[in-house]
């Protein structure tokens, strides 16, 4: 089933006096949504026991739970004990998301740094498969991964990328940010075929099975000639991109994705208007 819903906790939570997570679940519940995203952006810092409580509200109210895994890792390193480090931390990640009850853990592929892009991408596909057959020795089959599309055009994961880095593995999901795919091509979506390309790209690449069970991240999002400059609202009506189509296109092909708005501040009331324009159509 379709989900909408926050990452993070907005500032109408803080507004209403809210500062725990666990208080979310209800909240969320009784705001009409059905998932969060919670962000282990510098680290994963959480108990067995925090995490556990968390996961019984959420599972009581019916909220789907997924996590962003630090943003540190680089899949495309050439230094062995910064490959070291991207294991502990979706490894860390993955270990809190089962104990929360989450399905799903979001991370960002890497940057080439100095490297040629190619040279990095094919890095990053052999640590990726390090990865994946960790995943799977350490008992993490029941979870999936969620490769991210990026907003920088020097970031690794245009989206062309992320089909690749998904194509092999079943537990390996993508996260089409589709305010970063915008981003990064500086407004290349202006409507209903433009996204209608991108779906139809990764049915191509993908399958319809990880086509309609996408993960997704929306926002609008300033940019410069570079791509993602800072996340905007709504409000915003110079950079995009709009969700409205992309809701008519979601209902068209019947997909049912997780889609979790990243909106600046305003993230849960504007996972709210998609939610109901979503339900008009
Ligand atoms: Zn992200």
């Amino acid at each position: 089933m379709i989900k909408f819903g926050p990452s993070g906790s907005c500032e109408l939570f803080a507004m209403q006096g809210y500062t725990r997570t666990v208080q979310e679940a209800k909240w969320l519940a009784d705001m009409g949504l059905d998932c969060f995203e919670y962000s282990f952006g510098r680290g994963v810092r959480i108990t067995e026991k925090t995490a556990r409580e968390i996961g019984e509200e959420f599972k009581k109210y019916n909220i789907e739970f997924s996590v962003h895994a630090p943003y540190f890792i680089n899949l495309a390193t050439l230094e062995e004990d910064k490959a070291n480090n991207n294991h502990e931390y979706i490894f860390s990640s993955l270990k809190a998301l089962r104990e929360f009850g989450g399905k799903r853990c979001v991370f960002h592929p890497g940057s080439p740094l100095k490297a040629a892009r190619e040279d990095a991408m094919n890095v990053l596909m052999k640590r990726l498969d390090l990865v994946m057959q960790l995943k799977h020795d350490l008992g993490y089959d029941d979870l999936w991964l969620c490769a991210e599309t990026m907003g920088k055009k020097s970031q690794l994961g245009d989206l062309d990328e992320v089909i690749r880095m998904c194509k092999n593995y079943d537990t390996l999901l993508p996260c089409i940010d589709f305010g970063h795919l915008n981003a990064r091509d500086c407004g290349i979506i202006k409507g209903y075929d433009d996204y209608k390309m991108i779906i139809d790209k990764l049915a191509d690449g993908l399958g319809d099975f990880k086509t309609k069970n996408m993960h997704v991240h929306f926002s609008k999002i300033q940019y410069t000639d570079k791509g993602e400059l800072r996340h905007l609202t709504f409000e915003d009506e110079k950079y995009g991109p709009d969700y409205e189509p992309l809701m008519r296109v979601i209902s068209d092909y019947k997909l049912e994705p997780y889609i979790a708005c990243e909106s600046a501040g305003t993230q849960t009331l504007d996972a709210l208007k998609m939610k109901n324009y979503y339900k008009s159509l």
